[in-house]
């Protein structure tokens, strides 16, 4: 077996929280895991005389590789389309586009979602996917691309048009209203096809269930989400409470709200991921701490739809745990952590002028890592550096114009560098990136199959578009959001 030792980085040392401390040191990698993690001199010696190959880290930190925990892996072809509008207008376009897809069209978005993040450090990711008849497409791009991934497809059965009691003219309706029918026995037995897919695979890539989101499910539903998760033993993602209107739909369907309906009904535990949480009341914070549910925090994707920003003290202070996504392409822009590491540091210092609530780097970091291991299904054995730990690693170097810091900490990492500075990747201790190069998967064909796919994406929803933009200003009044 190859031992690697990833020699003089300035590591992540495996502190509780809040962390956030560096030092220089020797990482030693065996096949999948990191077997050892040695700071002093002589230990670090030692380290270096096992390894059958060195690795130079001098002049970079060393980080966990960062963990996007929630995003929709199809949307990377939809980067410049539609996004000036609120979730429940933008979703009519998403959905026009995600109905367009096929088998080679997911394959060049996954592909391509997978070299952004690669060249961000994000070596592990949610793609939370409404395209359930595509997963066998999904989870073989998944595979190829090297990435960590849990595979999330939906499961839903009730549209938004049902739950905010609007019509939708018959042609708006045709290409981008409605649910799916809900066959439980068919989506049983798809899903178990799926688990066994990726069980067959490398490991890299696992299943979970996706609920589009509680109140976008049935009671039939959510009495299959329960079955389901039980049965295979899956973690469960899904979104909940990210607009004023989804708390408005939780408060008027659910006699005690929708987090009480879901704690009453067996919905709540560990192994369940929540994005958005924006619109959660204290109380509900309170239900889901008390189960082990982690929040995702998706400050990009939540202002650019204009669906308000996560009160990220409020939720640190009822005990959730909070991970980070980048959220679609065509919300969140990015799948840059850098960024998003900022904006959860930056964003709850308008809300509070109580500066000592305020997150700093070290906070920012275990979000993007330690954080969403649980969301992977990963939890106690990802996102952190220690001995036993999945090699999952990333190279960010310290020298250039931009990270030249006063000091290799936290908060200069997060403050300054970019995926410009990541110059390195590792997942299951496999190089995914060196040297600037992605080692995964070729990536120019895969840009290039995404240059394709996109521009046949246009040509199929070119006349779907005009339906759809000529529909807005009266969709938009009817749910309240502009005069008619
Ligand atoms: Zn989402």
């Amino acid at each position: 077996m190859t031992e690697l030792v990833i020699d003089g980085a300035f590591a992540l040392l495996d502190e509780p929280p809040p962390g956030g401390r560096f030092a220089e040191a020797s990482v030693l990698v065996q096949g999948r895991r990191i077997a050892a993690v040695a700071t002093r001199v002589d230990d670090r010696a030692a380290l270096r005389a096992r390894a059958t190959r060195i690795e130079d880290g001098r002049g970079h930190w060393l980080i966990p590789g960062l963990i996007d925990a929630h995003a929709h892996g199809y949307a990377t072809l939809l980067r410049g389309t539609e996004n000036a509008m609120p979730l429940e207008l933008w979703a009519l376009f998403t959905v026009l586009y995600g109905r367009a897809f096929t088998a080679a069209t997911l394959r060049a978005a996954v592909l391509l979602g997978a070299a952004e993040r690669i060249r961000a450090g994000i070596t592990g990711w949610i793609d939370h996917s409404p395209m359930q008849h595509l997963a066998d497409a999904a989870i073989a791009a998944h595979e190829a691309s090297g990435l960590r991934v849990g595979y999330a497809p939906f499961l839903h059965d009730t549209g938004d048009e049902t739950l905010l009691g609007v019509h939708l003219p018959p042609d708006v309706a045709g290409i981008a209203g409605g649910a799916p029918v809900l066959d439980p026995d068919a989506y049983a037995a798809r899903f178990a096809e799926m688990v066994a897919r990726a069980a067959g695979g490398s490991g890299r890539v696992r299943v979970l269930l996706g609920p589009n989101a509680p109140q976008r499910c049935s009671a039939r539903a959510w009495a299959l989400w329960r079955e389901l998760r039980d049965r295979h033993g899956v973690a469960v993602h899904t979104h909940l409470m990210e607009t004023r209107a989804q708390a408005e739909i939780g408060a008027r369907l659910y006699p005690g709200g929708l987090v009480a309906a879901m704690a009453q009904e067996g919905l709540l535990d560990g192994n369940l991921s929540v994005a958005h949480g924006i619109w959660l009341s204290r109380a509900e914070r309170e239900v889901l701490a008390a189960h082990g549910v982690t929040l995702v925090h998706n400050p990009a994707s939540n202002l650019m739809l204009g669906s308000g920003i996560l009160p990220l003290a409020e939720s640190r202070d009822a005990g959730l745990p909070v991970a980070l996504g980048t959220d679609s392409s065509n919300t969140g822009g990015r799948h840059d952590h850098f960024a998003t590491m900022r904006l959860a540091m930056m964003l709850p210092r308008v809300a509070d002028a109580d500066h000592r609530t305020w997150p700093h780097g070290a906070e920012a970091l275990a979000m993007a890592t330690r954080n969403g291991a649980g969301v992977l299904d990963r939890a106690g054995e990802l996102g952190r550096i220690a001995p036993g730990q999945l090699a999952d690693l990333v190279l960010v170097r310290r020298g250039a114009a931009a990270t030249l810091a006063f000091d290799a900490s936290a908060d200069a990492l997060v403050q300054h560098a970019g995926p410009e500075h990541v110059t390195a990747a590792m997942v299951d201790g496999a190089w995914v990136l060196r040297d600037g190069r992605i080692l995964a998967f070729d990536e120019a064909a895969a840009l290039a199959d995404a240059a394709e796919a996109m521009a046949a994406l246009r040509t199929r929803t070119l006349a779907g578009r005009s339906t759809l933009a000529a529909a807005v200003p009266r969709h938009a009044a009817s749910l309240g959001f502009r005069p008619a």
